[in-house]
């Protein structure tokens, strides 16, 4: 039977990783893949991770099932990080959390429950978006569409974005990125998420916000006010947490889906059917990740120190991308790249067109996506120099 099965590209950035390590220039600079880079260029183990994982070997005594909405302790410290410790949704006790495999299973646990019990609800995702938002959805059999966010000149196109929403069937789910908007690094400022409220208010939406990278962009609670506002606002709101990036425990798979409903009753009847979706998926979420976020977050020391350290990968980039245009500038390019300054989280649509992206590669060992989206945190300030007299020279 096999033999009629095609065999389909591999992903384009497990492409680029491949083409990076064959690569013999001893200049070569990799900006395309998606995870935090120290300035050796390490995705490091935090210091406060260690801590706990030391902590688990001493104290865990059972391996046993955590249940299909997992650990509750985690549920317990995961909740106030995201909507705040003062929450009124959590003080009327309206929120859930389901404990996931990475915020990658959170989308999918969403997706099945929208599907299952929203039936014939549409789904309005960014264009440009992170690309497996559309493989989720598309796999759990619900219908997809775009609304503009990026335009042609390489700006939030908020106009566009705020116009396609005021034409979103009443009722549809609409996927909003909370902060650090992958792949393009362009955020909403406080007043956009204002009228997004509104806009979501007056067609019934239903928001789902995927909170991919709390912390990597302004900090913890700045990050989280679009969540809040939704949260805070509204009847009804889904949100996909990820403890990958601001805990740097990517192959733990820790996330959650927040479920938010009017009242607590109707919370319980939405939980009890995420539990039925998530024993469908996998039965029972990865305890370990969730293990260490509880233990840091339970300790107000392991807090501290982790508090410490993801604001030191936090104003790494920040940095970076301050550099990054201050070394475009002896080539007058800082006006043209100014944005990447503005832009928030690792990732930024820098504006370079494919032919510059190729160029970079061939001529310079500068690996990048070809929609011109780089990871910030794998510059550095040895490669910059580097990287903007390569940039000066493919763009002029
Ligand atoms: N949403 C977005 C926008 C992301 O960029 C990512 C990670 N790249 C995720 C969700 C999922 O992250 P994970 O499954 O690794 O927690």
């Amino acid at each position: 039977m096999f033999e009629q099965i095609e065999r389909v590209p591999g992903d384009a950035i497990l492409g680029l990783i491949e083409a990076f390590n064959k690569d013999p220039n001893p200049q070569k600079v990799d900006l395309g893949v998606g995870v935090y880079r120290d300035a050796q260029g390490v995705t490091p183990i935090m210091r406060a991770v260690k801590k706990a994982e030391a902590l688990l070997l001493k104290n865990e005594t059972t391996k046993s099932y955590i249940g299909s909405h997992g650990d509750p302790r985690y549920a317990k410290v995961v909740l106030p990080l995201v909507l705040g410790a003062e929450s009124p949704v959590l003080a009327a006790d309206r929120a859930s959390a389901t404990q996931s495999p990475g915020g990658t299973g959170a989308l999918r646990l969403a997706a099945d429950f929208v599907k299952t019990n929203l039936p014939g609800k549409g789904i309005w995702v960014s264009d440009p978006t992170w690309p497996n938002h559309l493989g989720i959805f598309q796999a759990a059999g619900i219908e997809l569409h775009k609304y503009p966010y990026v335009d042609a000149d390489n700006r939030l196109d908020f106009d566009g974005m705020l116009s396609a929403l005021k034409q979103i069937p009443h009722g549809d789910v609409v996927v909003l990125h909370a902060c650090c908007h992958n792949p393009s690094g362009f955020d909403l400022s406080r007043e956009q998420w204002q009228q997004v409220l509104e806009t979501v208010r007056e067609r019934d939406l239903l928001p789902l916000v995927d909170f991919a990278y709390q912390g990597f962009g302004d900090g913890l609670d700045e990050d989280a006010y679009g969540a809040r506002l939704m949260a805070e606002n509204l009847d009804e709101v889904l949100i996909t947490s990820s403890c990958s990036k601001n805990f740097g425990i990517y192959r733990e798979r820790t996330g959650c889906l927040i479920a938010i409903a009017k009242n607590h009753e109707q919370m319980q009847n939405v939980r009890s059917q995420l539990a039925i979706v998530a024993r469908e998926n996998y039965s029972n979420p990865p305890a370990h990740g969730g293990s260490i976020v509880y233990e840091i977050l339970e300790s107000a020391e392991l807090a501290a120190v982790w508090r410490d350290e993801l604001t030191e990968m936090r104003n790494r980039i920040n940095g970076l991308r301050r550099e990054f245009v201050d070394a475009l500038a002896p080539y007058g390019l800082d006006g043209q790249f100014a944005h990447v300054a503005e832009q928030r989280g690792m990732f930024s649509y820098t504006g370079l067109k494919p032919e510059h992206v190729d160029r970079l590669r061939d001529e310079y060992g500068i690996y990048l996506v070809r929609s011109g989206r780089a990871n910030v945190a794998g510059l550095a300030s040895e490669n910059l120099p580097y990287v903007a007299k390569a940039i000066a020279a493919v763009v002029k």
